[in-house]
């Protein structure tokens, strides 16, 4: 669609499996790899402390072992195929093609925040939504669990709510920073005005 997005492709954005860091309780000398239900070396979850922070295969105290297996683990989707694919099944419109065709050239999430409604629903930038804001209210009008990921566009973003019992909703916003350029351009005007009139005062 444009120079930037040009070889930007679903495949080409796959990135590295990643793992939480964990370790041993009675050996925190070594940092693992955590999977599912044990870390990559085979050590049960309830042996072990599991961190918030990613395993880095170079670490200084990496088990060798879960260096190898994560390393040799399949590549993962990037966010963007995952929004799309989640996008699919909202209800076919003008703006969900816009969407997906932004994602498959790779358009920018700025945000992919999940969590009750009305506690992320100011990552939905309600007040600038110019095309499908009522769904969205209604949807942020509750304590439910709900995704918003919003798409950064040149002139504006998608917002989309992502409900976890029905489809997925999609809104467009206009770029904040246009109003915030407006109001940029008030104020300029004003204190020019309020300077003239200082200078004509000076001058009498
Ligand atoms: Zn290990």
């Amino acid at each position: 669609m444009t120079g930037d997005s040009a070889g930007w492709s679903f495949a080409s954005a796959r990135g590295p499996a990643r793992f939480a860091a964990a370790e041993h309780r009675r050996s925190p000398e070594a940092e693992h790899a955590m999977g599912a239900h044990a870390t990559l070396c085979g050590i049960p979850a309830k042996q072990i402390v599991a961190y918030r922070h990613h395993f880095r295969i170079s670490g200084a105290r990496a088990c060798p072992r879960c260096s190898e297996r994560a390393a040799a683990a399949p590549t993962v989707t990037c966010g963007q195929e995952r929004l799309h694919d989640k996008v699919l099944t909202a209800v076919p419109s003008p703006l969900r093609t816009r969407l997906l065709n932004a994602l498959r050239n790779g358009a920018p999430i700025a945000i992919w925040i999940n969590g009750p409604a009305d506690g992320v629903a100011v990552y939905a930038h309600l007040d600038h939504i110019t095309d499908g804001a009522e769904a969205v209210k209604d949807l942020l009008a509750t304590h439910d669990p709900i995704g918003v990921a919003r798409v950064a566009q040149p002139s504006g973003e998608f917002i989309v709510l992502l409900p976890q019992h029905t489809d997925p909703v999609i809104a467009w916003a206009n770029r904040p920073v246009t109003w915030w350029r407006t109001l940029v351009r008030g104020v300029t005007s004003v204190a020019s005005a309020i300077v003239g009139k200082t200078a004509a005062g000076t001058k009498q």
